[in-house]
């Protein structure tokens, strides 16, 4: 283990398991980063820090040090939150740093056949596939709607299966009906005046857990101008992959998510899940050394916005109803860090009538959730969870407004073990209960099933995409 500081090297080629690491000769080892990363917060200790783990990473890569398990544990403790490339004067690409540890992580300490066999079924079978996850979701939701759940929770029932499977059962999200985990209709159409072609990432986990926000996004989107298409064909977009050392998987991924868009030729591509997008916007890096793909995954890239981010680029279209509560918003990571975005969100919530929005302290601070870091390092994440739930409650807010469906099951669960009747929503959620509550027309019913709020209304099949209108490049 690395316990010194060096000065900077001569910059040069270094690689961890063929990924590019160069970012780590821009460390300058001046520690702006350390009082805003969560893990040094919370231990202390230097090798949980970013530049310490930025030492560990070049070391790796410059075959100075192997990889132990003490190094494993510290590279393993990084939340991947970002929060240190927000700062960093020098402009290291942590995140970069972060995934190119892991993928060799796994190469050289693979862990337990178990452990293996259930990245394997998770990263490998279920994700990637849509109907393998959405058949995963049914039977979590009759375990749950059946009353089993309750059942092996009361009897200890639980506790016979094989570690860590009884720590991670309480972290179970409420699956939802299948109504709403069904997919979202390949086409709703815009509120005229159209103001573009707008691809939906239906998401993986979103769309068999959190199918509402899908919906409530499309009927937001519509309702500011934007077609909306939501291909069947989408899968994935890699982004737990390439965050759980599966460079290669997360490489096949984002080449089909790019080449459904493309077939759909849309003009920007929006997603309601914040390392989904942060991940998407990324793909130029990750497929920049497949030459026959690079300038596609650059298109694509620059065609990703987050929700937030396209609808504040024009005041929301009215009318939207009045809201009266009080909010307060956490910034997820890969938004605030990710993404760098965290005035439009606010600018959105200050546009709807009767809404009041506290400040929430460290609200751009990590909850814990990131990714799967609840599962694989659970003490952490609770006391990060423990730390947002004491800031949501300083607030005396009725609800907590973000947008990351990991965000909302950490926080809420946090909320709910304490007992605190505060509800946890997602943006869209929030501006479609606006414009639910405002008295105007229904959504212009169009080419397959949209559906219209509170009606239920669904029409024709689709006709062949349309012609070139709205803004931007598309990108197909
Ligand atoms: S702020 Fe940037 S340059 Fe300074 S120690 Fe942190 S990562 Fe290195
Ligand atoms: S990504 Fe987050 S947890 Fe990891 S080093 Fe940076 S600030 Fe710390």
């Amino acid at each position: 283990m690395v316990h010194t500081i060096e000065p900077p090297r001569a910059a040069g080629p270094l690689a961890l398991h063929g990924l590019d690491v160069e970012g780590v000769h821009r460390c300058v080892h001046c520690g702006l980063c350390l009082p805003y990363c969560p893990t040094f917060s919370l231990l202390g200790t230097e090798m949980d820090s970013p530049r310490g783990r930025i030492v560990l990473i070049k070391s790796l890569a410059e075959g100075r040090i192997v990889l132990t398990e003490s190094a494993k544990t510290h590279l393993d403790l990084c939340l991947g939150c970002r929060a240190c490339e927000t700062v960093c004067p020098s402009g290291v690409p942590y995140g970069q740093l972060i995934e190119a540890a892991r993928v060799e992580i796994e190469r050289e300490r693979p862990g337990s056949v178990l452990r293996r066999l259930f990245r394997w079924v998770n990263y490998r079978l279920l994700l990637p596939s849509p109907r393998l996850l959405g058949w995963a979701a049914a039977g979590l939701r009759f375990y749950q709607a059946s009353g089993l759940q309750r059942l092996a929770r009361a009897t200890g029932l639980i506790r016979l299966l094989p570690r860590p499977l009884p720590d991670w059962e309480p972290l179970l999200p409420a699956l939802p009906p299948a109504s709403e985990r069904a997919p979202l209709p390949e086409l709703t159409p815009a509120a005229e005046p159209q103001r573009a072609r707008v691809g939906l990432l239906t998401g993986c986990i979103q769309q068999v857990a959190f199918g509402s926000q899908n919906r409530a996004t499309a009927r937001v989107l519509a309702r500011n101008g934007a077609e909306v298409v939501a291909p069947r064909a989408q899968a994935c977009c890699g982004a737990l992959h390439a965050h759980g050392g599966e460079h290669a998987q997360a490489v096949a991924l984002a080449k089909r998510l790019i080449e459904v868009f493309e077939a759909a030729r849309v003009d920007v591509v929006v997603v309601n899940a914040s390392g989904c997008g942060a991940h998407m916007k990324a793909y130029d890096a990750l497929l920049a050394d497949d030459p026959a793909w690079r300038e596609r995954a650059r298109r694509f890239a620059s065609s990703v916005r987050d929700l937030a981010e396209f609808l504040a680029t024009e005041p929301l279209r009215g009318p939207l109803g009045s809201v009266r509560r009080t909010v307060t918003y956490h910034d997820p990571c890969h938004i605030v860090h990710g993404q760098k975005i965290s005035r439009q969100p606010r600018a959105l919530l200050a546009q709807i009538p009767g809404l009041t929005v506290v400040p929430l302290a460290e609200a751009d601070w990590c909850c814990g959730s990131a990714g799967t870091y609840n599962l694989t390092q659970p003490e952490m994440a609770q006391r990060l969870q423990a730390r947002k739930v004491a800031n949501v409650r300083a607030t005396g807010a009725e609800a907590v407004v973000t947008a990351n469906p990991g965000c909302i099951i950490q926080i809420a669960q946090g909320l709910a073990a304490e007992g605190a009747p505060i509800q946890v929503v997602h943006l869209a959620e929030l501006l479609d209960e606006a414009y639910g509550s405002a008295p105007h027309p229904p959504l212009p019913t169009g080419e397959r099933g949209v559906e219209t709020r509170g009606t239920g209304a669904r029409t024709p099949e689709p006709s062949p995409p349309k012609g070139e209108r709205g803004q931007g490049e598309r990108v197909g």
